[in-house]
């Protein structure tokens, strides 16, 4: 029955933590996936986390009904709440809708799903998509399952300045048909960890209006860039202050450390209430074919957070920990790296944000300086922050790193 089903490719990032997994070499290191390490290497769950949990099962209401299709009501509407501000226009204007979601990759397939059905009339299957070159792998995926037959990418990173191309990235914008879907990063870009200045921000604003270009932010990180909610929610909030009906996918994997949970909001942005209704609505029958209804744990521990003032602050405080610590181990990787007279210039690495690093290794640079290296597959390698554990131990390296196909 199945002799005929021909082997898929491994998924990159995965593959490569399986044979980190499996390999017996004790300086090893993973810097393919996006998961936040501690000082130990280990996994961190934020103490905010295990307090609410605790909550949760002394919780004799709580019981394991089914949601709603569209998820719980207190999770949506403070997820998006922290992703356009307590103050947003658009919500006291009650033009804000949300679909509590199976992770960011969630509300990125749930938006992908309902752009091809309902947006921009019968021959949306055309509609193209640009998403960033490079981007997060799952961007073109995404959008091509669901069903769009032109998803490119548009001009992001020059490669030589080691910085975003806004000349390149503008020119897409200008000549892309109108219509077009543009998937935003909404901050801390991955995996160039370079996002567009405010004023960068407000050119792309300009032209995206001015064009009649889709906005699909993908927000995977916030809080994570700064250190700060609010600031890493710049780019959004200003989108909706100049009357952009769009979507922003949220995902709370990596600023709560709830990776394996799938919490994830699809935050909607439209004309007016009426508009919210009917999206919303046809929303609930995608959702219906593809998880019925979503899981209860992770989004009852979220909205309690984000609804309950000291818990709030807390976990602020525990984002900031993390935020400060990638930014701490930018500082040290670059410190080393001068210190042993490392030829080349290394600002880039304190430049970048978030998770990521495009080091600007090449092959041969990383062959002769590292001694030993695993898994590298191309120019441009991703590694994450914990890289500067990695460099101690006698200054060799043994580098578990993602191919990175853009
Ligand atoms: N978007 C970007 C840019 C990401 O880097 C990731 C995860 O690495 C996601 C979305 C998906 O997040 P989740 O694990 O919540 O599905």
């Amino acid at each position: 029955l199945f002799g005929e089903v021909p082997q898929a490719t491994p998924v990159a990032v995965f593959k490569l933590s399986n044979d980190f997994k499996d390999d017996p070499n004790p300086m090893k290191v993973n810097l393919g996936v996006g998961a936040y390490r501690t000082d130990e290497g280990q996994p961190w769950v934020l103490p905010v986390v295990k307090k609410v949990e605790k909550l949760i099962v002394a919780d004799n209401r709580l019981n394991h009904e089914y949601l709603p299709i569209l998820g719980l009501p207190e999770f949506r509407s403070s997820a998006s709440k922290i992703a356009l501000g307590e103050d947003s226009p658009a919500i006291q204007e009650n033009r804000v809708g949300a679909v509590q979601c199976l992770g960011g990759t969630g509300a990125l397939k749930m938006g992908a799903e309902f752009l091809r059905r309902w947006y921009n009339g019968n021959d949306n299957m055309k509609t193209p998509v640009y998403v960033s070159a490079p981007t997060w792998e799952n961007h073109n995926s995404v959008f091509a399952n669901a069903g769009f037959k032109d998803v490119r990418p548009y001009k992001y990173w020059d490669a030589e300045k080691r910085g975003l191309d806004l000349a390149g990235f503008l020119g897409d914008l200008e000549t892309a048909p109108k219509h077009s879907i543009f998937v935003l990063h909404a901050c801390a870009h991955n995996p160039t960890g370079t996002d567009p200045t405010h004023v960068e921000w407000m050119q792309v604003a300009e032209v995206m209006e001015r064009r009649k270009l889709f906005v699909f932010f993908d927000s995977a990180y916030q809080g994570f860039a700064s250190g700060c909610l609010d600031k890493d929610a710049w780019a959004v909030r200003y989108f909706v202050t100049q009357g952009f009906e769009m979507f922003c996918a949220q995902s709370f994997s990596k600023n709560f450390g709830l990776y394996n949970e799938r919490v994830g909001n699809l935050t909607i942005v439209a004309r007016d209430a009426d508009n919210v209704r009917r999206v919303l609505s046809q929303m609930e029958k995608i959702v219906r074919v593809t998880w019925s209804n979503p899981p209860s744990q992770g989004a009852r521990l979220v909205a309690i957070t984000l609804n309950t003032a000291e818990l709030f602050a807390e976990w602020k405080d525990n984002v900031k920990t993390m935020a400060d610590r990638v930014l701490l181990m930018r500082a040290s990787l670059q410190a080393k790296l001068q210190a042993l007279g490392t030829p080349g210039t290394w600002d880039h690495i304190t430049q970048q944000i978030g998770m990521f690093s495009f080091t600007g290794l090449n092959r041969v640079y990383t062959h002769t300086h590292t001694h030993t290296h695993t898994h590298l597959l191309s120019h441009h390698i991703r590694c994450c922050y914990c890289l500067l554990s990695v460099l101690l131990p006698g200054d060799s390296l043994y580098l578990y790193v993602q191919y990175q196909s853009n």
